[in-house]
């Protein structure tokens, strides 16, 4: 179906991306592609490679393998910076500069520079323009790096654990400018996140990494319903074989004779009575219940949909 693969309308293509620190790999063999438009949450367990990632994607560091594209143009030419901001986990700012300075310095740097809205969010935190910005909390500096990011009104934000130290009101807040964003500029939102009720709620794209590898990767209106959540007697202590046989078990629990799995069903999960009453109860599992799955099996194979798929140049 995408067999055009540029100048798409591809916020992210990956292909093969991978990093190498010595002899460990941060990240390895990640390929995959965004569409614009979407807000994609980050997960993975620490030291995953989502900062590894968006380290890439920002040009912070360099890759060992693979190429990457972000909006149709490669990291590599350094034109790709105009329409990329990037906002890091430490924020930093300049704490002797103002305020008001660093929004100065925002429009000096950044030619399609809003003003408005950069001052519209550090105002909304009654935070002053001639406040020194080494005198500002955690949250408050937050709200300034933000307000630098939006002003750049780039065609990709990223966000490395964004609200982590914001209270919830600031949270709520910021997400929804964040959402307003998108549906009036078209902006294409990637977001590492611990938060997965924030996840679940902000995010219509989903990429997983556990182990410096990708897991899971595709729109949440696919991957969802790619699950189910089978509870039943277990038999002999174990999930049933009838189920792992025939179905990708990605995680599974036995307590007592209970087992509970979340499955990718291959076809109809049907349980029947005959290895010894195994018999089950199939439920459509949370979001949050597939990406701890995810997460706490990291061995279980990936799941990267035909949509974000990125197919190797023939
Ligand atoms: P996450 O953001 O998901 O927590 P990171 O991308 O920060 O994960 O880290 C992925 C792996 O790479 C970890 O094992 C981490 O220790 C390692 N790593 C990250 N940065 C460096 C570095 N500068 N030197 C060596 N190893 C690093």
């Amino acid at each position: 179906m995408h067999d055009d693969p540029s100048p798409g309308p591809w916020a992210i293509e990956a292909e093969d991306l991978g990093k190498k620190y010595r002899r460990r790999w941060a990240l390895t063999e990640c390929s995959f592609r965004l569409p614009a438009e979407r807000v994609c949450a980050m997960v993975g367990p620490n030291g995953a490679g989502k900062s590894t990632f968006l380290g890439l994607a920002a040009r912070l560091i360099q890759p060992s393998t693979g190429t990457l594209r972000l909006n149709g143009v490669s990291i590599d030419d350094p034109a790709v910076q105009a329409r990329v901001a990037f906002l890091a986990q430490d924020k930093p700012l300049y704490a002797r500069f103002t305020v008001g300075e660093m929004l100065r310095l925002g429009r000096e740097l950044n030619p399609h520079w809003d003003q408005a809205v950069a001052e519209r969010i550090v105002r909304s935190g009654d935070i002053a323009l001639t406040a020194r910005v080494g005198t500002l909390s955690g949250g408050q500096r937050t709200r300034v790096a933000f307000a630098l990011a939006f002003g750049k009104r780039p065609a990709l934000l990223l966000l490395d654990e964004p609200m982590s130290d914001l209270d919830p009101l600031a949270r709520d807040e910021l997400s929804g400018l964040l959402m307003a964003e998108v549906a009036e500029h078209g902006t294409t939102v990637l977001m590492s996140s611990h938060l997965l009720s924030e996840v679940e709620e902000m995010c219509d794209h989903l990429l997983v990494l556990a182990g410096g590898r990708l897991r899971m990767a595709g729109p949440t209106d696919a991957l969802v319903p790619a699950h189910a959540l089978v509870t039943g007697r277990a038999v002999d202590g174990r999930v049933p074989r009838e189920l792992t046989a025939r179905h990708t078990v990605v995680d599974s629990r036995v307590n007592g004779r209970q087992f509970s799995a979340l499955v990718r069903p291959a076809g109809p999960l049907t349980g029947t009575a005959a290895d010894g009453g195994a018999d089950w109860d199939v439920m459509a599992p949370s979001m949050e219940e597939i990406l701890l799955a995810c997460m706490r099996s990291p061995e279980s194979p990936a799941l990267i949909m035909d949509d974000a798929r990125k197919e190797t140049a023939a």
